[in-house]
């Protein structure tokens, strides 16, 4: 293979394949730096991938403003074949995807393999949704005068993806952008640029034309960051990450007032009240907060647990973590892989010590190693809010538990923070169930449910969690301008 990428006697063939192209792929840009990519789990350095800079950017820029004008005159249908194609060979390159997500970002094969193709149906949902496009007639106010309303693709995207869903993230972006019309260039994260590279050469496969998916990929994402946000010609930006970088972004692009998704990070709480099936609770807690090593942007960050049912729910919380298998994400009993990296994990660990110093007690078993990413799935009592990782997102597998008496103490547990993107609480009280699914500031409620995402539902946040939706007949929104055409002289 190229000396950017080794083949790995321990993957298929096929996804050696794969990485076989990717890497043609990258020899043909004759990049003069390049960065490493290295597999969470062990260290080992598993590609060496284009260090690419803003002059790079911008030639992109020109081969997406080539594409934009052709991509966006073709009917609906015609694209959504394409997208179609892109589809498909997404679910029969399911293994191979899955094994390239797992070797970069750590978290089990299954669970890799899973986000491939539950992913991949925002693909089929928004091929399927562009055809309903519509736009509207509105009745006159004039009698001389016809009004109609058109959508139209915003332009040329710029997308900014993390490294914690490294295929879903782009295809959740990717596929509204293009089947509205919109041609789409993105930086993934360069943690995990493989997944991006991946799905890059089988779009070409798939047949869409030069310049339409185009992928930057860089270790510093400043520079080209600053060309998505300050380019005249790149009409709109969509972004998933931090809090801290989405504000960033948003200042970036106001000079050039663009059109704005900010999927940003979370503080969700996750509420059991004295009414909820606990072992059900408990169950969905376990998803909630220990899924990818608790690193997704709906992780429950808060525990809120009914003083009454506190001890119930936590001993067989505590029980159901203990019994995790933390290790490699190729190995088939594993049930949560490695951190990204050495920073997170120090970052997590360091807000255990801080919670512990302050009073908070572990009553989980294991205690995470001094070398390596992994760190223990952990349950915190006796924590509270003044505590960092009450207002954190802690980003990790880490539970630290509040409790509290009545509804109302709740609702204001919950809402004090100024994340607002997903919620979960447990009840079986209807008339309960109606006034928190009202009060609770977030964008995605579960109630007594954790599976909160999906292509046919709306996926984003409130407050500081962002703007904009994914997924859903909403989220085509985001990609299309409604233009009001006045016609006179009837
Ligand atoms: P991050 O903000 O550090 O990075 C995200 C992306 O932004 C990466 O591609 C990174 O290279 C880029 N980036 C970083 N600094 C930048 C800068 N100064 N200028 C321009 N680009 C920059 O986030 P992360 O650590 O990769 O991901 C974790 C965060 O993402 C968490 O906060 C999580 O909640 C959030 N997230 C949100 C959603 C959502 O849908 N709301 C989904 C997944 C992750």
């Amino acid at each position: 293979m190229s000396h950017t990428i080794s083949a790995m006697p321990h993957l298929a063939a096929e996804t050696n394949a794969m990485l076989e192209r990717i890497a043609t792929r990258l020899d043909s840009l004759n990049a003069e730096t390049r960065f490493d990519v290295v597999n969470p789990s062990d260290g080992a350095i598993i590609a060496r991938i284009p260090d690419l800079d803003a002059a790079h950017a911008e030639e992109a820029v020109v081969r997406a403003r080539t594409a934009q004008a052709d991509w966006a005159a073709l009917t609906a249908r015609e694209r959504c074949s394409i997208l179609r194609r892109w589809h498909d060979l997404i679910l029969s390159a399911e293994r191979e995807l899955g094994e390239i997500l797992t070797l970069e970002q750590g978290k089990p094969l299954a669970e890799a393999r899973r986000e491939v193709s539950f992913n991949a149906a925002y693909i089929e949902w928004f091929a399927e949704e562009a055809k309903r496009a519509y736009g509207d007639v509105i009745p006159t106010s004039a009698a001389s005068r016809r009004q109609i309303v058109i959508r139209q693709p915003v332009g040329i995207v710029g997308a900014i993806t993390p490294w914690n869903f490294p295929s879903g993230m782009i295809t959740r972006k990717a596929a509204p952008a293009l089947a509205a019309g919109c041609v789409i260039i993105l930086k993934p994260s360069d943690e995990t640029p493989l997944s991006a590279l991946a799905l890059e050469v089988l779009a070409e496969e798939a047949g869409f034309p030069a310049g339409v998916f185009q992928v930057v990929t860089a270790k510093d994402p400043a520079p080209i960051a600053s060309v998505l946000t300050g380019h005249a010609d790149i009409r709109k930006l969509s972004f998933t990450g931090s809090t801290r970088v989405g504000k960033l972004l948003m200042q970036q692009s106001a000079a050039t007032m663009k059109r704005l998704s900010l999927e940003l990070g979370g503080n969700a709480p996750f509420i059991v009240f004295e009414d909820a099936d606990i072992d059900a609770a408990v169950a969905g807690a376990m998803v909630a907060k220990f899924r990818n090593a608790g690193q997704t942007c709906i992780c429950a960050n808060r525990i809120l647990l009914h003083t009454a049912i506190r001890d119930e729910f936590l001993a067989k919380f505590a029980a159901a973590a203990d019994a995790m298998n933390v290790s490699d994400g190729f190995d088939p009993a594993c049930d949560m892989g490695p951190m990204i990296n050495l920073a997170a994990k120090r970052k997590v660990t360091q807000l255990v010590e801080g919670a512990l110093s302050g009073g908070a007690r572990r009553i989980t078993a294991r205690v995470p190693e001094e070398a390596g990413n992994f760190h223990p799935p952990t349950i915190l009592t006796d924590v509270t809010s003044e505590m960092d990782i009450a207002s954190t997102e802690i980003f990790g597998p880490v539970a630290p538990v509040f409790t509290f008496d009545t509804d109302a103490q709740a609702i204001a547990l919950a809402n004090d923070t100024p994340y607002g993107l997903a919620a979960y609480f447990w009840t079986r009280d209807y008339s309960r169930a109606w006034r928190m699914a009202e009060n609770l500031e977030a964008g995605m409620i579960g109630l007594n449910d954790v599976a909160i995402s999906g292509d046919s539902t709306p996926f984003g946040g409130v407050k500081e969690s962002g703007m904009g939706r994914e997924g859903s007949r909403y989220g085509l929104d985001d990609y299309l301008e409604i233009k009001y055409v006045a016609m006179g002289g009837i």
